[in-house]
């Protein structure tokens, strides 16, 4: 993932440091141990008419796929603030949070997502600059086979599986 050391420029390479836990990336210069933490990104369950709101990606990855708006979440920004910003920005609806859905995070993923329920405030329903497409789905609608990543679909058959009629 990464070559370099970003303390001195030196090479990096992945050692084992402590049993029980993963290798880590050491320089072989300086050594600098260079730590990778989880990314940690934010999506938005919006009822919306008679269905959900979701955006099809324009950029990769996922390009083209049917997700529910998100993005990841800036330093010294809250979640709460995230899922409403990314929300705004890919679906031009202004939202508040309703409740927390669930959190979720997998093997070999170096991101963790933290799924907001969300409740329409204002707006027209409009793609962003990074969309291509912006809509709404009623529950048997769902392209589930066009849905690019696992925390969509899971927070999706969740969300439904407590509130199946919206
Ligand atoms: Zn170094």
């Amino acid at each position: 993932m990464y070559s370099f050391c970003p303390q001195c420029g030196g090479r990096l390479e992945k050692r084992l440091l402590k049993a029980g836990e993963p290798k880590r990336l050491v320089c072989t210069a300086c050594g600098f141990v260079f730590y990778l933490d989880p990314k940690l990104a934010v999506i938005s369950i919006l009822p919306y008419r008679d269905g959900l709101v979701m955006v099809r990606r324009g950029i990769e990855p996922g390009y083209g796929g049917w997700v529910v708006p998100g993005g990841f979440v800036d330093v010294g920004e809250t979640v709460e603030n995230a899922v409403v910003r990314e929300t705004r920005e890919e679906t031009n609806l202004r939202v508040q949070v309703v409740r927390l859905l669930n959190v979720y995070s997998y093997r070999h993923s170096r991101t963790v997502v933290i799924a907001f329920v969300t409740e329409y405030l204002s707006g027209e329903l409009a793609p962003g600059d990074e969309e291509l497409e912006a809509r709404v789905f009623r529950p048997l609608e769902i392209p589930w086979e066009l849905i690019p990543f696992s925390s969509t679909r899971d927070a999706l058959r969740d969300y439904l599986q407590q509130s199946p009629t919206r």
